[in-house]
Order: C-alpha cells, then sequence, then structure tokens
C-alpha cells in the first residue's frame, strides 16, 4: 500500500490503520518501518488532519526473525530426539519381543530332537504346541511391523465397502471370548440395530481387536470387559472399557505412538504397536481414537467413526 493510499484509507474508515514496508533511510540504509496514520475530526467530524507516525521498526523484525529461527531450531531438534527415543523404543521391544519366543521355539525344538523317543505324548504335543504358539506370534508381531511400515513408505492398504457395523463387532467380540477361554467376561450391548457401513472391514476388525486383547492383556481374570456399539448424530461410538491397570495420566498423551508402552506394564509382554496400527485404521474413515483411565481402576478406548459412513 502506498502511502497515498494509507491517507486516503484513513479518510474513508476513521480509524488508525497501521502497516510495514521497507523504506530506504537517508543515510542511504534499507530499513523497515510500520506507517499508522489517523484522520482527526473538528466537532462537526469533518476531517481537518491525518496524522501519520512512522517507526523504524528493524530491530523489532530482526529480532523476531531470530526467535524464529531459534524456535525451527528447537522444533527440528525436538524432532531428531523423538526419532532416537522412537529408535532406543524400537530397538528395545526388537530384542524383548524377538528373544522371548525365539529361545523357547529353540529349546522346544532341541527337546524334540534330542529327547523325542524319552519323551511323553503329552510332553512331545506340550513342545510342538509352544513352536507352534510362538512361531504365530513372531508372525504376528512381523506382521505389525510390515504393517506398520508398509503405511509409512506407500501409505496404508484402505479398501472400503459396504459392511454391517454391529455384525463386526459381534464377530470381533466372539472372537475375543474365544482367546477369553471364560478367564474374562466379555459384554456386548449393541444399541443399533443392523448398520452398514462403508468401511475397511480387515483394517476395523483388527482395530477392534487390538482393543479387545489389550482390554484382557492389562486386566486381571475373572474381570469384565464391555463392549458398547451406539450412535449419535455425528458418530457411530465403539467402546471397549475394562476393570484393568489403567493408565498413569503422564503416559496417556503418547499412548497411541508407535512402540510406546506405558511405565506400569510390568512383565505383560507387549510391542507398543497395537493402538499405533488401531489409531492409523481408524483416521483411514475420518474417525477418533481416544482413551480415558485411571490407574488401578481401568481403561475406557472409544473408536469413532463418522455417522456419515452410513450407506
Ligand atoms: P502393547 O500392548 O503391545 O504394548 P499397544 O500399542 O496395544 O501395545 O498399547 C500401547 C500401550 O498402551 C501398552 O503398552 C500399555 O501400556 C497401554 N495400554 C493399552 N491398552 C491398555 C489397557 N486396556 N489398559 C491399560 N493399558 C493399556
Amino acid at each position: 500500500m502506498s502511502l497515498d493510499a494509507l491517507i486516503r484509507r484513513a479518510l474513508t474508515d476513521e480509524i488508525v490503520t497501521n502497516f510495514e514496508t521497507e523504506r530506504v533511510r537517508r543515510d542511504g540504509e534499507l530499513i523497515q518501518v510500520s506507517i499508522s496514520t489517523a484522520a482527526i475530526h473538528d466537532a462537526d467530524s469533518a476531517v481537518y488532519e491525518v496524522v501519520a507516525v512512522v517507526s523504524d521498526i528493524t530491530e523489532r523484525k530482526r529480532m523476531e526473525a531470530d526467535l524464529l529461527e531459534k524456535e525451527k531450531l528447537r522444533l527440528a531438534l525436538n524432532k531428531e530426539v523423538e526419532l532416537r527415543n522412537m529408535r532406543n523404543r524400537f530397538m528395545s521391544m526388537i530384542s524383548h519381543e524377538f528373544r522371548n519366543p525365539l529361545s523357547v521355539i529353540v529349546s522346544s525344538g532341541d527337546m524334540l530332537e534330542r529327547y523325542y523317543a524319552r519323551l511323553s505324548e503329552e510332553s512331545r504335543s506340550e513342545h510342538f504346541a509352544n513352536i507352534r504358539t510362538y512361531a504365530g506370534q513372531l508372525t504376528d508381531l512381523l506382521d505389525d511391523i510390515l504393517a506398520l511400515l508398509r503405511a509409512e513408505s506407500i501409505g496404508p492398504e484402505f479398501k472400503p465397502a459396504p459392511v454391517d457395523l454391529a455384525q463386526l463387532c459381534e464377530n470381533a467380540v466372539g472372537e475375543a471370548r474365544l482367546k477369553a477361554q471364560n478367564q474374562w467376561q466379555i459384554h456386548f450391548a449393541n444399541l443399533v440395530g443392523q448398520t452398514i457401513i462403508k468401511a475397511d472391514e480387515k483394517l476395523l476388525r483388527h482395530a477392534l481387536s487390538n482393543l479387545l486383547s489389550n482390554a484382557m492383556k492389562y486386566s486381571p481374570p475373572q474381570s469384565v470387559v464391555s463392549v458398547k456399539l451406539w450412535q449419535d448424530n455425528r458418530w457411530f461410538h465403539i467402546q471397549v472399557a475394562d476393570q484393568g491397570i489403567g493408565i498413569p495420566p503422564e503416559n496417556l498423551k503418547r499412548l497411541f505412538e508407535p512402540f510406546y508402552r506405558a511405565e506400569n506394564v510390568g512383565d505383560v509382554p507387549g510391542t507398543g504397536l497395537g493402538l499405533a496400527i488401531t489409531k492409523q485404521a481408524v483416521e483411514l474413515h475420518d474417525g477418533q481414537l481416544e482413551v480415558e483411565s485411571a490407574v488401578g481402576l481401568g481403561s475406557v478406548f472409544t473408536i469413532y467413526l463418522p455417522a456419515s459412513l452410513a450407506t
């Protein structure tokens, strides 16, 4: 804006206007200035004077640029620290979560190879079952890691199609009940009827199964896990509530980051990947994942899916 234009605006708008620009000082140096103008009125409210104040703001601008630079540097450093932390968490997860199943597989394999003839039928079956279970655990682990890495490099696989949400929850609950083997009671309250939505069934199923298996993993046997599905104007809510160990408030904020685990997990095995994958699956549906928790009382995880997904 030119000074002329600024004065014209002051005349018409009758307000103080302010703008920043560059000017060449008399000694030839380029400086930054802020120009403010105001119209001054006489008693009849006619404008009789326009006042313009020009201030040299070069120093202020330089300090602002400095601050901005420092802030950028701070953010870059934070990112670097976060990356390092993630790498450390990844390495410690790999060494814990791979080593344990591998050593069981190796020792059961050894036992079978060396003492096959001497082992009872029952012991042989136990060793074979160990190998199957722990190899399965490793496969799940690899699948999770690959899903996350693939999503980061080429984007996640997302194939939405019509699916009955109530049925999907029913199936996930049924599967969890099988896993629970009567050790946990899994209640399901379905407050919507048949509800066809456009969603990626595999991803949603995986997300809900993760929440269900965490609810069991982090709560004592014989406790209740409650699943509730309901709908309001904006969202479908799928809620999984447990009566388990809960999550310390200071850990809640980062809970959905890959490889992050709360400090109260004790010996409970885990990778810190499930919730990151769950969150990703939910967000692909334009939904949200939220958690509320109280240490010692339990946790409530809620998947919000937009009501507009209904077909
Ligand atoms: P994992 O269970 O394999 O560690 P997740 O990504 O599924 O990984 O969960 C991340 C962390 O969140 C867990 O390590 C645990 O600290 C916490 N968490 C998740 N679900 C629950 C729950 N239902 N109750 C208590 N803590 C939980």
